[in-house]
């Protein structure tokens, strides 16, 4: 049996636009990407670079207005994008979705003075993004963040300290969410503080299972000062401002999750139809070719259920239960899918000598980013059941 080299997966795409899109990243991906991914992952390289061809291609900006430097696309283009981008390296399809992530405050909700400052720089200036909600103490418990922005005559000073900040200490821009009031989700204030302000510092890079070449860091905030123009909406309305956010960017981690479980699935079936045992290739044997059917199921029923989410947010309706579901089902699924494709690899799919036991730790996180899998289901228990009782 030859082995059977993977076939692009065959989208339903809304236009030749979008269709030109994804030949142009497949290529970027098959070119740029996809044959340094393993070797930098293993030296804990971020690949740079690569963001700024992505920018330069316009592939940094997809979901925004064209008038600020965006590509005026769907949510159902740009998440396929994401997917094929993830399929060939995890820490570009995450990162693209973070800085996507960390536009979203300004773009959504910033005044026109400010978008027209700042955003084509951010979406097609080569600038990249992080989004700092997260903090050492208060990770699903966001609310109870502590970094404080204390008014100082027309200027705000941030102090405190960020945790889990994907390109922490290598961003351009960071959209942080401060406490300005009250305890809780009612005294958050959302900020755009740019990179190189004064007393913002990034720590050492964590050290990670997997996505090694994504730097995770704690971002320290030491007497940050930046004037009343860099606040993003209300004061106060921070919380919903980041909630709204992952309400979109849980929709990326779904769409990067089902890039990585597609490429272990073509890994999974390459190997399956070239290595023999028993005088014949192992991809004969019933009980891996089930395997292989569950796996592409899985696959695709995830890949509906994201596209199903972006096509309720482009049409203007509401799409957080469905985009909770999506993120819980499609990163449920890689890494059920990547786990399975060791197994169907044998011993060498333990070894780095193959991509599967790669994607298999870059699959956990996705369980946890963005809010873990218990707190998808709660936001999902909450559509069907209301708020819990105190
Ligand atoms: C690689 C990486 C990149 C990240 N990037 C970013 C970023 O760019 N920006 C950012 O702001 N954050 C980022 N994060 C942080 C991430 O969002 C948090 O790790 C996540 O929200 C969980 O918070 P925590 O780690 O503090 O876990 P905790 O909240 O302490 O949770 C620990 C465990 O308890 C469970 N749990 C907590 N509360 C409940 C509950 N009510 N019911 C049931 N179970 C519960 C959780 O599901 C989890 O299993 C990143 C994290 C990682 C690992």
């Amino acid at each position: 049996m030859p082995e059977r080299a993977p076939q692009p997966v065959d989208r339903q795409l809304p236009t030749d636009e979008a269709r030109d899109l994804i030949s142009l990243v497949r290529d970027i991906a098959q070119r740029e990407i996809a044959p340094k991914a393993a070797e930098e992952e293993d030296a804990g390289h971020f690949p740079r670079e690569v963001f700024t061809l992505l920018s330069e291609s316009g592939l940094l900006g997809l979901p925004y207005d064209a008038e600020y430097g965006g590509g005026d696309q769907p949510y159902e283009v740009y998440l396929q994008v994401l997917e094929e981008l993830a399929a060939a390296r995890l820490t570009v399809g995450l990162g693209v979705s973070v800085h996507t992530l960390a536009s979203y405050a300004l773009a959504a909700y910033g005044t026109k003075e400010q978008q027209v400052e700042h955003l084509p720089a951010m979406l097609g200036g080569g600038l990249l993004g992080a989004y700092c909600l997260s903090e050492p103490a208060s990770g699903s418990d966001a609310a109870s963040l502590r970094t404080r922005a204390v008014r100082d005559g027309d200027d705000w000073v941030i102090a405190g300290t960020k945790a889990w900040i994907t390109h922490g200490g290598i961003a351009d821009f960071y959209t942080v969410m401060a406490r300005t009031g009250e305890e809780g989700a009612r005294g958050i204030t959302a900020f755009l503080v740019p990179g190189d302000t004064a007393g913002l510092s990034g720590a050492l890079p964590e050290k990670k299972m997997g996505m090694k070449g994504s730097p995770t860091a704690q971002v320290h905030f030491d007497g940050v000062r930046v004037g009343d123009d860099r606040r993003i909406g209300d004061e106060g309305q921070g919380f919903a401002i980041a909630l709204a956010a992952l309400d979109s960017g849980r929709l990326g981690i779904a769409a990067c999750a089902i890039g990585v479980a597609q490429a272990a699935l073509d890994a999974a079936v390459g190997y399956a139809t070239q290595r023999r045992q028993f005088g014949k290739p192992i991809a004969d044997f019933q009980g891996l070719r089930f395997m292989l059917a569950d796996m592409a199921t899985q696959i695709e029923a995830g890949r509906a259920l994201y596209l199903s989410a972006a096509r309720l947010r482009d049409a203007g309706r509401p799409f957080a239960k469905q985009a909770a579901m999506a993120k819980l089902h499609c990163t449920d699924t890689a890494m059920k899918v990547t786990t399975d494709a060791v197994q169907v690899l044998g011993g060498y799919g333990y070894t780095a000598d193959f991509p599967v036991e790669r994607y298999m730790r870059e699959a956990k996180v996705l369980q946890i980013v963005e809010g873990t899998n218990q707190i998808q289901r709660m936001v999902i228990a909450r559509h069907l059941a209301g708020p819990e009782t105190r």
